[in-house]
């Protein structure tokens, strides 16, 4: 069985432990590959691996780190298949999607922040006869970077583009979950020429392989992307230590539809921002409210559309909804959907395991289901379920509304349809999240500010952001007397 490697000090090596840990293929439902079960040891090797490429790596120029992440976009592009087959078969997501999103996006990630460095500028702030002051921003040194299995290689390498760009040396850890294409992607990297130790993944358990970097004292930064409870368990440890750290965390978007909007397009892309990656994206807008004269209808149109939604296995081309990542998502999910049904809520689509025929028939699939029904303030509507399962709500007004919106602890991201411009910004201004697409969904400008308000979030990500983040700054003042 195919075993995945660490990647520490330009090696792909196996844990010291040579304890190993099982990965699966959840559209079959059966193990695949091994993956390292890592601990203190690697983490250890990590560190100093990256702590002594750190001098070189920092003082290199911006033409050398950008000339070799923008050969890492490269090589991606040319292996784009092979990852978007490892990233379907690892994770369950459509391969179409895979090929569509996730690899690209991956390679986008590299080649942007290969470019945004080649552009960067600080600040200068003139105090007239007085001084003049300007801004150093310096690279950090070591940093953690940790991320989810939802958007695996996508997710990865959005943390690591900006950390390296800046001159940081980085310890990674990918999902557990999810580990196949950052082992491929550490392979990209060898043969990209990039310095040895500059960047090191090691594979393994949160609480073990997470912990220990997030709480190593010469790791001076985590950027973390998952779920809000760990990011409370990753703060509880960096936080007093003094790291800086960002948290992009969970969310439960609502997604807002007016009766004037454009409803066709509203419905179209409702059915995407509900169960795209089977409802797997922090971005899903799992709380849909419609306005009540056009509830009825759009009700009507979006089931349809529901309904036609192909599920099954990953690798078919026409399938639209592919397998939840684990055994242990799916039970989480289908008990969402049992307490859905003890809330009061009605069941107008799915709210069943799938079990497709052929090979795929022990795989892990939910059907897209939805609800209507239930309160606003129902844990339903409440807690992140991350899974394909939606609400429809009526309301009334504005002001309704915007109070159901911002009912939850989350604040990631909110989608408003509506033709009136004035609208649009009423509701921007008022809505609590980070993220506001007014008439779109998913449309993203990687130089934007991306992150969440309340407990979907600590600080930003994207452009100029990122690379602030993964930066000290020094304000230097020179006296003109
Ligand atoms: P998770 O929190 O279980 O795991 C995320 C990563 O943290 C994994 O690599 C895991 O091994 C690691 N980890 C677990 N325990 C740790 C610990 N104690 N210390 C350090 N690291 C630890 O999340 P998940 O289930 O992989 O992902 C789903 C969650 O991610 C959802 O809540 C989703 O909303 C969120 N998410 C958020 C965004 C965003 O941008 N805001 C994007 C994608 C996913």
């Amino acid at each position: 069985m195919e075993k995945i490697l660490n990647y520490i000090n330009g090696k792909l090596i196996e844990p010291v432990s040579n304890k190993w840990l099982e990965n699966y293929n959840p559209a079959i439902g059966t193990v695949y590959s091994l993956i390292p079960d890592s601990t203190k040891e690697d983490v250890e090797n990590a560190q100093k691996a990256a702590l002594n490429s750190f001098h070189k790596w920092s003082k290199s120029s911006i033409k050398e780190r950008s000339t070799v992440l923008q050969k890492i976009a490269d090589l991606i592009i040319e292996r784009q298949d092979d990852l978007a087959m490892a990233e379907s078969i690892d994770n369950g997501k459509p391969l179409a999607l895979a090929k569509k999103v996730d690899i690209p996006r991956a390679a986008t990630n590299m080649s942007f922040f290969a470019s945004a460095i080649l552009h960067e500028n600080s600040e200068s702030h003139h105090m007239s006869n007085v001084a003049i002051n300007y801004t150093l921003r310096k690279p950090i040194g070591v940093v953690g970077c940790i991320s989810p299995w939802n958007l695996p290689l996508y997710l990865f390498t959005w943390k690591i583009a900006p950390a390296l760009a800046a001159g940081n040396t980085v310890v990674a850890k990918p999902s557990e979950i999810t580990p196949m294409t950052a082992f491929l992607f550490s392979k990209i990297c060898i043969d990209a020429g990039l310095p040895k130790g500059v960047l090191n993944i090691v594979h393994g358990l949160g609480p073990k392989v997470g912990h220990e970097i997030t709480k190593h004292p010469n790791i001076k930064a985590i950027s973390f992307t998952g779920g809000t409870l760990t990011g409370q368990k990753i703060a509880e440890v960096a936080a007093p230590m003094f790291k800086k750290l960002s948290l992009e965390l969970g969310g439960k978007n609502p997604n807002i539809i007016f009766s004037d909007c454009d409803l066709e397009k509203a419905v179209s892309s409702s059915v995407l921002s509900s169960f795209s990656n089977q409802g797997q994206i922090c971005l899903c807008g799992s709380r849909i409210f419609i306005e009540r004269k056009i509830y009825d209808k759009f009700k009507e149109k979006f089931l349809e559309k529901v309904k036609a939604l192909n599920i099954g296995d990953p690798l078919e081309k026409t399938t639209k909804i592919g397998a939840l990542v684990s055994s242990q998502h799916m039970n989480k999910v289908l008990n969402h959907i049992k307490i859905a049904k003890q809330e009061g809520g009605i069941l107008l689509s799915g709210g069943k395991q799938f079990i497709p025929k052929g090979r795929c028939a022990n795989g892990y699939f939910v059907e897209p289901t939805v609800f209507e029904g239930l309160s606003f303030d129902c844990s339903t509507n409440q807690e992140e379920i991350f899974g394909p399962v939606v609400t429809l709500t009526p309301f009334d007004s504005e002001e309704e509304v915007i109070n159901f919106a911002n009912s939850t602890k989350y604040g990631l991201c909110s989608m408003v349809w509506t033709s009136d411009l004035n609208r649009a910004n009423r509701m921007s201004d008022q809505l609590q999240s980070g993220i506001v697409w007014i008439n779109c969904w998913l449309v993203r400008d990687l130089r934007t500010p991306f992150g969440g308000m309340k407990e979907s979030g600590v600080g930003r990500e994207g452009g100029t952001y990122a690379l602030n983040f993964f930066t000290e700054t020094t304000n230097v003042c020179i006296s003109y007397n």
